[in-house]
């Protein structure tokens, strides 16, 4: 697994904790001993594919489910036992429904008497939040007539009216347009420039490359961390694209080659990522193809595409061992 190069956040700045943590649900292993710090100040991505496992973990630091083993902790404190700790926090879960038949106004009215604020202070944050979500034209618009852009974005905003010192958003973007996506991360940067600290789920690599920190899940368990930037350059799995040939024998061929750890179109091309010591033997087959590999700079992609890569062998070699005692077992 890839290391987290930082220097270890000091332990009065750790905001979200998860140590060991695993829950299951039935036979599934949702999380299995899963740990990550994120600390004040910073913006930290939970990265995974659907069924990694970060809306479980996502909803047991807002305590909203317990833990089969390991512990969370939300301000060194437990979020199950401790419902206080819910004013520290803003939430925004990935299905979340706010009051349609409300103009945007009356919603942040309504959350604003949800955690008793007073007018005053409804009413300044109302009219800060409505700015930076630049929805402020729109405070007379029903929700349900909103685009799923500004929706999220009246949804964050409902979310930081208590003035939260902890965010955690389960996929914030999905479905979101391009443009609403980057406003989004816009305020989550101006967010933690002052002091908060926010955890973000997503399936999209190239946000994950803008957090400061990200711990990439595959079936619930985390296959690497760290910063995103260190960890593309110390990706040991050289990438390459394909150049000239026929595209599908080409995909049949790499498919069916071992040590080929990923192959995927970009543009009219194939990008393909390889264990080292194939990288003589698939030259040679793609030559026959008319083909040729083209050295190319990795991406946060090729990391996460290698890390899953490197889990799921190890979890088949494991169970081939395990496999494998079962008989020397046998009577
Ligand atoms: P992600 O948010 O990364 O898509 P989830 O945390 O939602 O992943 O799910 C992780 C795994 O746990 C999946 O296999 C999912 O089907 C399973 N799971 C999640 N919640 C439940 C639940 N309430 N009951 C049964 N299985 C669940």
């Amino acid at each position: 697994m890839t290391q987290d190069r930082q220097p270890p956040i000091s332990p009065s700045d750790v905001v979200i904790e998860a140590r060991d943590v695993s829950r299951d649900f039935g036979n599934t292993h949702a999380l299995a001993n899963v740990s990550l710090r994120v600390g004040r100040g910073e913006l930290f991505g939970l990265v995974g594919p659907d069924g990694a496992g970060k809306t479980t973990l996502i909803r047991a630091l807002a305590g909203l489910i317990g833990v089969n083993g390991g512990r969370v902790l939300v301000l060194g404190k437990d979020p199950l036992k401790n419902p206080a700790l819910r004013d520290a926090m803003g939430v925004m879960p990935q299905h979340y429904s706010l009051y349609g038949d409300l103009s945007v106004g009356e919603n942040l009215r309504f959350f604003a008497r949800l955690y008793c604020l007073s007018r005053k202070q409804y009413e300044q944050r109302s009219e800060r939040l409505l700015a930076l979500t630049r929805l402020t034209p729109f405070t007379d618009r029903r929700a349900d007539a909103l685009s799923g852009g500004m929706y999220k974005k009246l949804a964050l905003a409902c979310a930081l009216l208590h003035e939260p010192t902890v965010l955690l958003l389960d996929e914030p973007t999905n479905g979101v347009d391009p443009v609403s996506r980057r406003e989004l991360w816009q305020l989550l940067h101006e967010f933690v420039g002052g002091g908060m600290a926010v955890l973000i789920s997503t399936a999209y690599m190239d946000e994950a490359a803008r957090c400061h920190r990200v711990c990439l899940l595959h079936a619930g368990k985390v296959v690497a961390s760290g910063v995103p930037a260190l960890l593309v350059r110390e990706l040991d799995k050289p990438v390459f694209e394909v150049l000239g040939g026929e595209r599908e024998a080409l995909h049949r061929l790499l498919a069916a080659t071992s040590g080929v750890i990923a192959a995927s179109p970009a543009g009219e091309r194939l990008r393909i990522v390889l264990e080292r010591d194939v990288v003589s033997r698939v030259t040679q087959e793609v030559e026959h193809l008319g083909a040729r590999l083209s050295p190319v700079a990795a991406d946060f992609e090729d990391v996460f595409l290698a890390s899953s890569y490197t889990a799921m062998r190890e979890a088949t070699a494991r169970r081939g061992t395990e496999s494998a005692s079962e008989v020397g077992r046998a009577p």
